[in-house]
């Protein structure tokens, strides 16, 4: 079984898209065993993206990710950071294969509804960045 973190962007929120991506996990048997919304600060959204910080997209995505509350998520499921990506499809949704998150819901290579994980090393980091151990259940 393996960890991964899912977050719903401020898009995904703001357009109610909320519930049909947690369809799609649950669906998918990517199984929820930590869940909360919150608004970060620039300062937030800046530590966790800290690895694209020489991006030239780096100031508008810390933006964006600050914008407005998120819903913060830990999945588990067998493979379940692949699986996630997969659901997830391409970060370009004009790349995403059709029936993906992103190809039937992104409208912009930024609002892309959707974040996962992309190895265990990043999951344990970004799972820790939101999530102690009280309040991850399973
Ligand atoms: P995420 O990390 O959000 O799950 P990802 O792993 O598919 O997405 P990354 O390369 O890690 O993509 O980029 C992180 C996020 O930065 C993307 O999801 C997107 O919101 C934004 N981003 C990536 N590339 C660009 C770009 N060329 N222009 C604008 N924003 C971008
Ligand atoms: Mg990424």
């Amino acid at each position: 079984m393996e960890r991964t973190l899912s977050i719903i962007k401020p898009d995904g929120v703001s357009r109610g898209l909320t519930g049909e991506v947690i369809k799609r996990l649950e669906d998918n048997d990517l199984k929820i065993v930590a869940m909360k919304m919150i608004h970060m600060t620039r300062a937030q959204a800046e530590g966790f993206y800290a690895v694209h910080r020489e991006r030239p997209f780096f100031e508008s995505l810390t933006d964006f990710m600050s914008s407005g509350p998120v819903v913060v998520m830990v999945l588990v499921g067998e493979d379940a950071i692949k699986r996630y990506r997969d659901l997830m499809g391409a970060t370009n949704y004009k790349d995403a294969v059709p029936g993906t998150i992103r190809a039937d819901f992104a409208t912009d290579i930024e609002k892309n509804v959707v974040h996962g994980s992309d190895a265990p090393e990043t999951a344990a980091f970004e799972i820790g960045y939101f999530f102690n151990r009280f309040e991850i259940v399973g």
